[in-house]
């Protein structure tokens, strides 16, 4: 057993310091880094980038028309100084820059080891202890309720994980990080702690792996009409609806319909807000359903002005990078504490 624990411990730290085991896989990690802008699975990729730009220029104009901008120009409208120059955004920057370096050189060798174990481990249990055949083809009809399926599933688990990172003392350490920030850009989204996306990774891998199992035999013939340049059409015109508005002063609600079905920016920024009337709202990443199901949807309707933080809680705290990596583990250990206290 110890020889198992071991064996497992290295390969972890072999998979984490993988890019520093010579000068050319350290910057192979870091050539890695622009195509950022070009993978439609990473949230910079230029599409979504754009889309947003788009639509805030739209929001702008209706804005001028109505009268519900004093800005002389979209630039003031859309990046104004008070919010841009605030050492929130600042700060957001700083960590976004060093995350983003971490994140090739460290994190994501980790986050896709952990995919492939569980996949590994799924195929085993399934294929060869349960006897399982994955189908060798689908029907458009099949595939497509088959990905919304998994669409769904994922979507609940980064509900529930969501709910969780609040409720759970120990887990609010690391999620307070996100929710540190005093001003929302679109930089305030990269504001994500390492282990609050280790957390998600590891309660999305089953589902990963599940879908890849299925889809294993069909992946590439059948299913490339559901994929537009390797992310599912859903996820794509996701990201397509102002997914950089979501942390952004700009308000967009999708309007009474379209709210009922999807999250929209205006739902999330409302999940930042400090007013009481806000807290512990809109948990959901997609659907609007979870929040609906679960009775904490707040359904945006008239623009609100939000204040965005942590509900009394001390920004100082976060006021580094340094901190922002660091604070959490300190706090968790005051959250291990509360929650030994509870139990007693
Ligand atoms: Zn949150
Ligand atoms: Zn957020």
């Amino acid at each position: 057993m110890i020889e198992r624990i071991s064996w497992f411990f290295e390969r972890v730290w072999e998979t984490v310091f993988a890019s520093f085991h010579s000068w050319a896989s350290f910057q192979e990690a870091l050539e890695r880094i622009p195509l950022v802008f070009v993978n439609f699975t990473n949230g910079l990729a230029w599409p979504y980038l754009l889309s947003s730009l788009v639509l805030a220029w739209l929001l702008y104009l209706v804005a001028l028309r109505q009268g519900g901008t004093t800005a002389t120009s979209f630039r003031e409208y859309a990046f104004p100084a008070h919010i841009y120059r605030h050492p929130s955004t600042l700060l957001d920057l700083r960590f976004m820059a060093v995350d983003l370096v971490l994140n090739f050189l460290m994190w994501i060798p980790v986050f896709s080891g952990v995919g492939l174990l569980t996949a590994k481990i799924l195929s085993a249990v399934v294929i060869q202890r349960m006897g399982w055949e994955p189908p060798g083809s689908m029907t458009p009809a099949t595939i497509a309720v088959a990905t919304m399926g998994f669409l769904l599933l994922s979507d609940l688990i980064n509900y529930w994980a969501h709910v969780w990172l609040h409720r759970n003392p120990v887990l609010w350490s690391f999620h307070q990080v996100h929710h540190s920030a005093e001003v929302l850009t679109p930089a305030a989204a990269f504001r994500v702690h390492p282990v609050e996306n280790l957390i998600t990774v590891v309660l999305q891998a089953p589902v990963v792996g599940l879908s890849a199992l299925l889809f294993q035999n069909v992946l590439g013939r059948d299913r490339q009409f559901m994929m537009i340049f390797g992310v599912s059409i859903f996820g794509f015109v996701y990201g397509l609806l102002g997914t950089h508005l979501r942390h952004s002063h700009i308000w967009m609600s999708y309007g009474p319909w379209l709210n009922r079905l999807v999250m929209s920016p205006a739902h999330h920024q409302l999940h930042h807000s400090i007013d009481p009337r806000h807290w512990n709202k809109n948990f959901g990443v997609k659907f609007t359903l979870w929040d609906a199901l679960f009775g904490t949807l707040y359904a945006p309707g008239k623009p609100e002005v939000l204040r965005v933080g942590i509900p009394g809680g001390e920004s100082q705290e976060f006021a580094t990078v340094s901190k922002l990596y660091g604070t959490p583990f300190v706090s968790a250990v005051r959250g291990v504490t509360r929650l030994l206290e509870r139990r007693v």
